[in-house]
């Protein structure tokens, strides 16, 4: 039997940097991740601002720096617009993941190729089951804390808490060419509901994909968004060529139910923690694990929640709201898409997703333009 103080569950964005917190505060910690070459399913992209924050050079993982954004309305209104006050750090996620892990390794954290099992018990102390990646062999691992960031597929949150949140579904895959010089969204019911289909340019590659609340509909949604953007179908679409192969992959839909079970914490995707519109994750990851090394470094579990809430929680209260009137039909979206061509409007959008602006200020503008365009 292990005995650690925390025991981080999962090594993406949320676990690492938790793991790296803790570490860092002199806490003895063992992170737990069931494959180091793991590469999750995603665009890769971050504001220049969120690595900043979080203490991460951009020069050591940034694949390819995007400074322009596309956005395109269901009919057809095509706008550019330029990032302004910072841009968007376009990463390659197996390589990131790496990086935050060994940031919180030269702190002091233990790293294990391994997966979580099943908890044993969940009293004062935690008892958790190991499988470790390289024998097979079954441990045990007793800590006061847990962090579980075990992404939204968490073995932690099922079995033990009672709210699970929802999740859209996504289809991407990797294209070429990279030589789009915008990240660029389009909407449009035929091709994604709920969400937008996306691509992001990157390093000799570009993510493309799209989004559904319904996973039969995925297939037919990236075949329609081919058509759309490229004029071809998508078995005669030849830089599909590159990367035959799709991914299915769910998102979490934020419900801000899930913070701590008594001393286990979870954090990142395991609790939901994307934010509506954008479906931006890794940032809020990122910080969802450092509040909760915050809360377990003062012993005190509950402060996550607060320390979570005072942050973020009318962001995304209010993200969800305009989410929910906005992705209604195709109708409200081309509205969206029009109040984005004006530059007082993009400027909130800019302090509020890309220069990541604390405070409500910019938050309340950007309703009050919704609500006096959609008439709410
Ligand atoms: C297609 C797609 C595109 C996206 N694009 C973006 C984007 O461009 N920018 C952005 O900010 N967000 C994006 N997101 C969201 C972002 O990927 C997630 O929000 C983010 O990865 C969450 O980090 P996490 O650490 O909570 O979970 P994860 O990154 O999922 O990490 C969980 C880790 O836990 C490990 N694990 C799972 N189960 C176990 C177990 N039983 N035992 C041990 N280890 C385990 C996994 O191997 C994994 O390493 C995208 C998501 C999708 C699906």
């Amino acid at each position: 039997m292990l005995r650690t103080k925390t025991l981080v569950i999962g090594g993406g964005p949320a676990g690492a940097t938790a793991a790296r917190f803790l570490a860092g505060n002199g806490a003895d910690t063992i992170l737990v991740e069931r494959d180091f070459s793991y590469v999750k399913p995603c665009g890769g992209g971050i504001p220049s601002s969120a690595l900043k924050e979080m203490d991460i050079p951009e020069e050591k993982v940034t694949k390819r720096i995007i400074t322009k954004m596309r956005i395109v309305s269901p009919k057809g209104e095509d706008i550019e617009v330029e990032m302004k006050g910072g841009h968007l750090c376009v990463t390659e996620r197996g390589e990131f993941d790496s990086y935050l892990r060994e940031a919180a390794k030269d702190k002091g954290a233990s790293m294990l190729e391994a997966e979580f099992m099943r908890f044993d018990d969940i009293g004062r102390n935690i008892t958790s089951i190991i499988k470790k990646k390289s024998t097979g062999e079954e441990i045990r691992i007793k800590s006061d804390y847990i962090v579980a960031s075990d992404g939204i597929t968490s073995r932690t949150v099922s079995g033990i808490s009672p709210s699970k949140c929802g999740s859209l579904y996504t289809i991407s895959a990797h294209i070429k060419p990279d030589s789009y010089d915008a990240c660029e969204f389009w909407f449009g019911s035929n091709h994604a509901s709920n969400f937008y289909s996306w691509i992001f340019p990157s390093h000799g590659y570009s993510s493309m994909g799209t989004g559904s609340t319904n996973a039969k509909e995925l297939s037919a949604f990236l075949d329609n968004f081919i058509t759309r953007r490229f004029g071809v179908p998508m078995r005669d679409f030849a830089p599909m060529n590159f990367s035959k192969k799709t991914r299915a992959f769910r998102i979490p839909m934020w419900e801000g139910s899930l913070f701590n079970i008594k001393n286990i914490l979870y954090s990142g995707d395991s609790a939901g923690m994307v934010m509506p519109i954008t479906y931006e994750g890794i940032y809020y990851a990122m910080k969802s694990g450092e509040f909760a090394a915050q809360a377990i470094s003062e012993d005190k579990p509950d402060i996550y929640k607060k320390l979570w809430k005072s942050r973020f929680n009318h962001r995304f209260l209010l993200m969800s709201k305009i989410r929910n009137l906005l992705f209604k039909n195709d109708e409200n979206i081309e509205k969206f898409v029009a109040l984005h061509k004006r530059p007082e409007v993009q400027e909130i959008a800019m302090k509020l997703w890309l220069r990541k602006e604390a405070g409500s200020g910019s938050l309340i503008s950007y309703l009050n333009f919704f609500r006096h365009f959609l008439k709410i």
